[in-house]
C-alpha cells in the first residue's frame, strides 16, 4: 500500500516541512537533517528509496526527542527508525510515495 507523504507535518503545536535536498550530502555529509529553529526537515534528493525513508522516519524520532526532552543518542534513533521501517515496510506492505514532495533549489 502506497502512503502519499505531505509537505508538511503538525508535530504537536509546530508544523515542520519536508522537502528534498541535493547539497545536504556534499555541504554537511548527511542524509537527513531536522532543523527546529526552522522546522524543516531535509532528506538527500539522491538517497535510495530506502535510506529514503529510513531517514524520514529518523528524522521524525529527532523532532519527538526536542520536542519530548527524550534522552536518546543519534545511533539508538538510527535503530529504532530501522525497526518501525521493518515493521511498516516489510510486514505491513507500506511503501512511502515521494511524489508531492518539493525539491529544494540552492
Ligand atoms: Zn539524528
Amino acid at each position: 500500500m502506497k502512503v502519499k507523504l505531505l509537505p508538511k507535518y503538525r508535530m504537536g503545536i509546530h508544523t515542520y516541512s519536508l522537502s528534498l535536498d541535493r547539497n545536504i550530502r556534499i555541504d554537511d555529509a548527511d542524509i537527513g537533517q531536522v532543523s527546529h529553529r526552522g522546522q524543516t526537515i531535509k532528506i538527500w534528493t539522491d538517497a535510495p528509496l530506502s535510506m529514503k525513508n529510513e531517514t524520514l522516519v529518523h528524522e521524525v524520532i529527532e523532532i519527538g526527542k526536542f520536542m519530548y526532552r527524550v534522552q536518546i543518542d543519534d545511533a539508538d534513533i538510527d535503530r529504532v527508525a530501522e525497526c518501525v521501517c521493518e515493521f511498516l515496510m516489510n510486514n505491513l506492505g507500506i511503501e512511502f510515495d515521494w511524489s508531492d514532495i518539493p525539491q529544494d533549489i540552492k
